[in-house]
């Protein structure tokens, strides 16, 4: 083939952009040979600047699911550009185009658009920082989340390290709030969870990687992330800028059955135009509560059998009490069997070191959203070393 134009068009890129391209893959680097300049395409097939054609399976990195210039796509772009390119106000085709990604992403109740996949990662990540206080941010080895500055970290190798950042120009302490685990390892997952879990605002994930090599999540990988993520009181986001209408038409969150609390869709929804969703399920309060009066049970369960003392936790989302007794209690017969002694010294202990539990081994405790990991720290404190001196 002749690669005449490519050619001049190469020399001329080159003293223009850093290896005459502006996205890095496409210099061609780890393959042979120069890049290609694409002139025109149509359905599978390029056309490249000296006419030569070919069979096409990059798909502009995935948007173009119907093929280029689809005669359908290129009429709504053309019928939209004669109305005006934008305005800097609402439109009615927003609105459509919401309801539509709704309609296939029924986890994706409130969305907001941008212009990039980069800036829908960047929105939902803040959106999940925000929400909940927290500010490090788990992402897996080999998968890439867009041009964000602490998403652009190297992977350590084995276990969960701090990022280190990827390229020059990111400040290590910004690359410091993103936490690298290896993909498809859930011992590693479990274990970043079990140290940092309350420090972390959410876990980004590409469902089935495309940056690494098309690599899809074993069976249980995403049920025990989004298990994770929910007793930790931190949001999962699924990155479907590549899966998104791809893989199924409601994305993997549809194909495997998962439900995350942000998604982020990219070109796909524009026809290949450089777009970007994010969106998801509104508060999750309930789960947070849920989270945290977890901790509070298994706080109270461990520190009782350290000490071997008869515990029964009983609980209902963030309301809990510790009953001193061994076997469930499903009755005030039950209830009546609880060793009021060892409550009474165990209550004391509690205020001697910093909390307030209500006076009475027949009331329930209950745990407020603002029960924050450094609450739920004294309460760890507290509860071992009252029940340590029960023993
Ligand atoms: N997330 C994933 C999974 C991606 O593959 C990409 C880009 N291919 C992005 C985010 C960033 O999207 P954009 O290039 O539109 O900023």
């Amino acid at each position: 083939m002749a690669n005449t134009k490519s050619s001049e068009l190469l020399g001329r890129a080159k003293e223009l952009l850093p290896g005459g391209v502006n996205s890095p893959v496409r210099a061609f680097r780890a393959v042979l040979g120069d890049p290609i300049f694409i002139a025109e395409a149509g359905g599978a097939w390029l056309t490249d600047a000296d006419g030569n054609k070919y069979v096409d399976y990059v798909g502009s990195w995935g948007p173009m699911i119907l093929g280029h210039a689809h005669p359908h796509v290129v009429a709504a772009v053309q019928r939209a550009m004669a109305r005006g390119a934008s305005f800097g106000a609402p439109c009615p085709g927003e609105v459509d185009l919401a309801e539509a990604i709704r309609g296939a992403y029924p986890s994706m109740q409130m969305l907001r658009m941008t212009s990039s996949g980069t800036e829908a990662v960047m929105g939902a990540l803040r959106a999940a920082r925000g929400f909940t206080g927290r500010e490090l941010v788990v992402k897996f080895e080999g998968c890439y989340h867009g041009g964000a500055d602490y998403l652009l970290v190297k992977a350590g190798s084995g276990a969960a390290t701090f990022g280190e950042p990827d390229s020059a120009g990111v400040p290590a302490g910004i690359a410091a709030t993103t936490l690298v685990l290896p993909f498809n390892d859930e011992a590693a997952a479990r274990a970043l969870f079990a140290a940092r879990g309350r420090d972390i605002a959410a876990l980004i994930v590409e469902p089935v990687v495309g940056n690494m090599g098309c690599v899809p999540p074993e069976d249980g990988f995403l049920p025990l992330l989004r298990e994770l993520t929910r007793d930790a009181g931190a949001l999962l986001v699924l990155d479907e800028v590549m899966t998104g209408f791809r893989v199924a038409y409601g994305g993997a969150q549809a194909l495997y059955g998962i439900e995350p609390d942000l998604t982020t869709l990219g070109k796909i929804v524009g026809g290949g135009l450089p777009v970007g969703v994010y969106g998801g399920s509104e508060p999750g309060l309930y789960e947070r509560l849920e989270a945290s009066g977890k901790l509070v049970e298994e706080i109270l369960v461990s520190a009782a059998a350290r000490a071997r003392v008869d515990l029964t936790v009983q609980r209902a989302g963030s309301m809990l009490t510790p009953f001193f007794t061994q076997g469930p209690v499903r009755s005030w017969v039950d209830a009546a069997r609880a060793d009021r002694a060892r409550f009474a010294r165990f209550h004391r202990a509690l205020l001697d070191h910093g909390m307030y539990w209500p006076p009475s081994q027949f009331e329930a405790g209950f745990v407020s959203l603002a029960h924050d990991a450094a609450a739920l720290d004294a309460t760890r404190r507290a509860v071992e070393q009252a029940m340590a001196g029960l023993s």
